[in-house]
Parts: C-alpha cells; structure tokens; sequence
C-alpha cells in the first residue's frame, strides 16, 4: 500500500498483510466488545455534506490511556458518510468493509460484525506508541476513502462508556432489523443472478459466499440488495454477480451457476453448493457465522447455538466456540453449517432436510430471537438448555411432544419422506437378528451413529451408517443356523 504523508503519522504499520492477524490474550493490551461487553459498528448515509467533519473523530468515553491494562470494555465505531453516489442501500456495504480495513491495521484485531463486533489491540502496538482509538479512526476513515473513492466525506464516533453503548446498540439494532426485513419479499425464483462474496476469503481461502434472496450472508451482513448494491459500485471488489444458470434442485437450492461459481471460488476444491440444504453439499461456512448449527445423529436432528449466547454447553456437550472450530475454515462440513441470523426467516430455511420439521435444539436465548420465525406447530417441540441437558434426557423430550423426527419427518414442500423416525429402529431393535457379525478388535464405530433400520421380517435388513468413522481388518457375515 503506498504511503500517504498522514499514513507516516500513525505509530502502526497498514498494509493488507495483517489481515488474519490473531491478538492471544496473553500479548493483549486491552479487549473491547467481544463476549463480555457490548459492542457494535455502524455506518450512516448522511445526505447534507456540511453536517460532516470530514477525517475528524471524536470520541465517547475513556481513551486507551485510561484503561487498565488486560481490561474488557464496551465498544462503538459509528461513521457518518456522504458522497453523491451514495444512497442509503449502500449503507450495509461500507459497514461491512469496517472488519476488512481495520484488519490492514498491525496490533489491531477485529472480528465480527454488527452487535457482534470483537476488538483486541496488542501490548505490541501499545508500545510502539498507539495512545488513542482516535489513531484507529482516523487510520480507518483514511482507508476507507482511499479505497472506496465514491465516499467524498465521512466522519465518526467511537464510544467506549458502557452506558452510551447500550443506548446507542438498541437504536443500531433497530436499523439492523429494517435492513433485514427488506429481502423478505423477494425469493430466489424471482431473481437471475445471486451474488459471490469474497472477502473472508483471506482467512477461508476456500470458502464460497453465495448470497440469495432467500439465503442472507452467513455473516449476516449482507443481503441479496446489499451485495447487488456493492458490485454495482465498486465492481473490482469482493462482490459480483452469479448467473444462476439452470435449476438442477429446486429444493435444494442447486444450480448450475452456483456449481460453477463453488470450483471457481474454492480453486477446485468443491463442485457443487445446495444452497438450502444442511447435510448434502453444504454451503461452505468461513469464520464469521452468526449461528452455527450441529446434527446430532442420536435423534436425527439438528441443533443450533449462536455466537454470544449464555449457553455455553449444547446437548453434544460443545460450546459456540468448540462448535465454530469445527465448522470455520471456509470448509463444507457435513454435520456443520454456518448460517446468518436472518436465514431463520427464510421460507427456504434448510428445507431439502426437513426444515424446522428437523430442528431439535436451540439455545434459548436465540429461540426467543427468532420466536416469530418458528412456525406455531414447531414451537414447543424445540427444546432449550432449560428442559434438557444430555442426548438422552433430548430423546426423552421429543418423545414426550411428539417431535416428527420421532416417527419420521416428511418434507412439507414435497410430502417426501426423508427419515424413517425411531420408531421404526425400534422395531429394528426388537426383531430377530438376520445377521451376525464379527467384527474384530480393531474396528472403530461410533455406535451412538449406526442406526439399524429393518423394513419388515422378510425383507433384508439395511444398515444405514451415518457420520461413521470406520476401521475393520475383518468382518464375517454369516446366515444364523435353522434360518
Ligand atoms: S461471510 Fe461471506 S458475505 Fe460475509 S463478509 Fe464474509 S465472504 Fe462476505
């Protein structure tokens, strides 16, 4: 990046090389947002330019100076901009470049976005001379305009009293919503093309953003307008159209464009992305979901946990954190999906799987999020954290209400059947075993994850090994004598 006389002014380096950098706690100087604070980034249209200070930054509550050193606060960064290219729809996209431009900052971690946000500066930075948020500010803004050239002036406020933040998020959180509400209207038959989005990309190197009206960014940050809007602007950038050429799986959410665009993006590491599906050919999820769900093969069903939730242990026993590890990476992890928020909404939400039919768990407090998203039939079959603690005590609770992965879900946008429910195991369980095996010491199966399936006494019977992690030197299958 070349040198501006004002970039020599900041005691940090600025180039696109920290992008990715991880502050540990223990070279932390101070965290700000995160799990433990409230936080948030915002970006506002102002149409009258005289109302902006342009460059300038003013600041809310205590400066790096006065914290206390291995200290968690609250954080805002609410910028102001104009330009006559701008319009309001333009909003959400400039917000999201927040997280790209402060990442070029060296010693400065940002991760996340909207209410999410979670800012570490390091002791290294803090000793090279980093004394303000102001520094932060000014060093944004600066990038900003040098990237985005459309963007004539822009000012912003940083807060840091945890009071004014609360305040201000309740408000952020409004706008966030009426952004959100605005794609429910359109769905992915009305449009031809979708939209890529590559920026995590320099983190998850193979993830595949795909954004449709009826699946918002995993991020949550951008909708299907709000990406239109960024490769309208700045067509060089992270977004661009994806024709969706023909539909190879309406219920899924396949096609072909969408195929294409998966080995372009991914440089051949994936081929084929259903859009609307949680088990087959998932969409990839890089680091920056805001839900992340899991399957739990025990009950054929999925739960979901989502970043910041007071949950911190899920019936498989894993918190949020342990549960993003193994879905991050920009990876199709069968069993895994990241998601946004809003995609709850969505009346395509995971339906090649069964939809909410095949939701099981959630933590509570996104339960009482999305409780309007939850169709009313659905609604007191989803168990929490409050009513079940383990697999079993979950078998037991869906058991008790009924839940349609017990006797099989059936697919509401086809009638198909798509589970065979335990009921049928059951019986499976109970009948005379047809088959004998010897299975020597060395193999490994989960159990918990082999369900036997028998389809009646003269029939064979079938087993269905799901998520299974295999080793057999021998097996020996034999007919039982007198059969
Ligand atoms: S999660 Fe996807 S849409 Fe969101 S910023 Fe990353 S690549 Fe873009």
């Amino acid at each position: 990046m070349a040198e501006t006389e004002e970039e020599e002014k900041f005691p940090f380096d600025i180039n696109p090389m920290y992008e990715g950098e991880r502050v540990r706690k223990a070279g932390m100087y101070v965290e700000l947002g995160g799990q433990g604070k409230p936080g948030y980034e915002l970006v506002l249209f102002e149409p009258d330019p005289e109302q902006i200070k342009d460059g300038e930054v003013d600041l809310i509550g205590p400066d790096l100076e006065d914290m206390e050193e291995g200290g968690n606060y609250a954080y805002a960064m609410i910028y102001r901009v104009y330009g006559e290219q701008i319009e309001k729809d333009l909003e959400a996209v400039i917000e999201r470049r927040n997280h790209e431009y402060q990442s070029y900052i060296q010693g400065y971690m940002h991760l996340n976005q909207r209410a999410e946000i979670w800012v570490r500066i390091s002791k290294e930075a803090v000793k090279k001379g980093l004394k303000s948020l102001k520094q932060i500010g000014k060093a944004t803004i600066m990038l900003f305009k040098a990237e985005l050239p459309f963007i004539e002036k822009m000012d912003a406020t940083f807060i840091t009293d945890e009071e004014e933040v609360k305040k201000g998020l309740e408000e952020a959180n409004r706008i966030y919503e009426a952004r959100d509400v605005k794609t429910r209207g359109l769905h992915d038959e009305d449009v031809d093309e979708f939209y890529q989005c590559t920026l995590c990309q320099s983190f998850a190197p193979t993830n595949v953003c795909v954004v449709s009206p009826d699946r918002i960014a995993l991020c949550g940050a951008m909708s299907w307008f709000d990406s239109r809007a960024a490769a309208r602007i700045d067509p060089e950038g992270p977004n661009a159209p994806i024709p969706k050429g023909d539909c190879i799986d309406p219920i899924g959410g396949e096609y072909t464009g969408v195929n294409e665009a998966a080995v372009r993006l991914s440089s051949g590491e994936y081929d084929s992305i259903k859009l609307h599906s949680f088990l087959e050919k998932p969409h990839t999820s890089c680091g920056c979901f805001e839900v992340a769900g899991f399957y739990i093969p025990e009950v054929e069903g999925i739960g979901w946990v989502h970043r910041g939730s007071k949950v911190t242990d899920t019936p498989i026993g894993l918190p949020f954190s342990t549960i993003a590890g193994s879905v991050g990476g920009g990876k199709q992890v069968k069993g895994f999906l990241g998601i946004g928020v809003q995609y709850f909404y969505s009346p395509k939400f995971i339906q090649y799987d069964g939809g909410w039919r095949r939701v099981v768990w959630m933590a509570s407090d996104l339960k009482a999020r999305v409780a309007e998203a939850i169709p009313a039939e659905m609604k007191d079959k989803i168990a929490t954290e409050k009513e079940v603690k383990t697999i079993e005590e979950l078998r037991e609770f869906l058991q008790r209400v009924d839940h349609p992965v017990v006797k099989g879900v059936i697919r509401e946008v086809d009638g198909e059947r798509i589970t065979e429910g335990w009921a049928v195991e059951a019986e499976a369980v109970a009948a005379p075993a047809e088959v004998e095996e010897e299975v020597p010491s060395e193999a490994q199966v989960p159990l918990a994850s082999v369900p036997l399936v028998a389809s009646g006494a003269n029939t064979p019977v079938r087993i269905i090994l799901k998520d299974a992690d295999i080793s057999i030197g021998k097996i020996i299958v034999k007919r039982k004598e007198g059969k």
